[in-house]
């Protein structure tokens, strides 16, 4: 019996992306990986995510929120992982210092809050400072960044390791705001050597830059969604790396409709001539966009359109004369190696990205690991 949903997590596929992103695409063995599992490992799931790729000798990865650190620490994570991003007071920072968790600071607040942590635990806290190069979001403004060099170098609660920042336009090999924001890193860690600071890494790539950007490499890249073999941009060049997830379900039933027939609320589609409609049980309650547009599906080896609104737990597919039955299996997304839309196709008809298609995929959805 098929599953009614199911995203299959292929681990070898994982194992060959993390080869190829240890190897020279992503530059030599001077540059340092870290691999990026926040938001449930894209949602591939992070811990089997992080555990395949310490695997393969990742030494560092990253998550947004101390929370989801905690959660590698939980599952027997014991190597370097940052976590950057956090509310004031977080009561998590203090839980992340005692477990060995490198934490982000952005300004004087963040630094404050987490050298307050550091003492109630006993600890010194390993601390990557942020400089915002001009994305616009986390990370300390240039004008403010001398004061939190200061305060940071001053603090005995306070080591830092890390100088770093995010760039707005990765996903654009020849971005010029790229240049502006290499210009403004290299000001900022000329500004932190004057100060005696001397970080361990120096990071600002994610994967689209640390693909098609040998500039931006420095002594460490971050790679979230190049891991998973989902394209950061249309013009970064994947080289071997392969989609990880696909997700799948089963046809629940079929049934011969005639012309004009609709299909799901408001009717919005209707029947243009007899055929075949089959119910596939999975929805945006899934994580399917609803507001796809021109969505297919592959059943029996064919691909078929979506009609009619994406419901919650549930969406039609017209089939019309294939020989379709209840029990089939249905791709939703996958590799394309099969003739089966990608997460990248799926992100195309919602206009939105392949980010968003695979993170989104619901906790109602098991995550099933297979070796292929
Ligand atoms: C999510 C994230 C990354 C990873 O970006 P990808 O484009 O998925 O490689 C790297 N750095 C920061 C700060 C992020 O938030």
């Amino acid at each position: 019996m098929g599953a009614r949903a199911e995203a299959v997590i292929d681990l070898a596929a994982l194992r060959s992306n993390l080869d190829y992103l240890l190897g020279p695409a992503c530059g030599g063995p001077e540059v340092a990986r870290m691999v990026i599992v926040k938001a449930d490992g894209y949602g591939h799931g992070a811990v089997e995510i992080a555990r395949v790729a310490r695997e393969a000798g990742v030494p560092w990865l990253g998550v947004a929120l101390p929370s989801e650190a905690l959660r590698l620490r939980t599952a027997g994570d014991t190597g370097r992982i940052l976590a950057w991003l956090y509310a004031p007071g977080d009561p998590d920072l203090a839980t992340c210092i005692a477990a060995d968790v490198d934490l982000s600071a952005g300004s004087l607040g963040m630094l404050n809050d987490i050298a307050a942590a550091a003492r109630s635990c006993g600890r010194v806290a390993r601390v990557h400072l942020k400089i915002d190069t001009g994305l616009g979001r986390g990370g300390c403004a240039p004008g403010s960044w001398s004061d939190l060099l200061a305060a940071a170098v001053a603090s005995p609660d306070i080591d830092v390791v890390g100088v770093w920042s995010h760039l707005a336009s990765a996903d654009i090999p020849d971005a010029p705001e790229t240049d502006e924001q290499i210009a403004a890193f290299e000001h900022a860690l000329a500004e932190a050597e004057r100060a005696g600071v001397h970080p361990q890494v120096r990071h600002l790539a994610s994967s689209g830059a640390a693909l098609s950007r040998p500039d931006t490499r420095y002594d460490l890249v971050r790679l979230g969604i190049a891991t998973y073999g989902v394209p950061p941009g249309p013009r970064i060049d994947l080289g071997s790396l392969r989609p990880v997830m696909t997700l799948r379900g089963t046809v629940a039933a079929t049934k011969r409709v005639p012309e004009g027939h609709g299909a799901s609320y408001n009717l919005t589609w209707r029947a243009p001539r007899q055929t075949t409609l089959a119910l596939v049980p999975i929805g945006y309650g899934d994580g399917l966009p609803r507001t796809a547009r021109g969505a297919q599906m592959l059943i029996g080896g064919q691909r078929h359109p979506v009609v009619g609104r994406i419901a919650m737990d549930q969406v039609v597919v017209d089939v019309g004369e294939a020989p379709v039955t209840a029990g089939d299996e249905v791709v939703v997304w996958g590799t394309g190696g099969s003739g089966e839309p990608t997460a990248q196709e799926w992100a195309a008809w919602d206009d939105t990205i392949g980010y968003e298609i695979v993170t989104r995929v619901g906790a109602r959805v098991p995550r099933r690991y297979v070796e292929e």
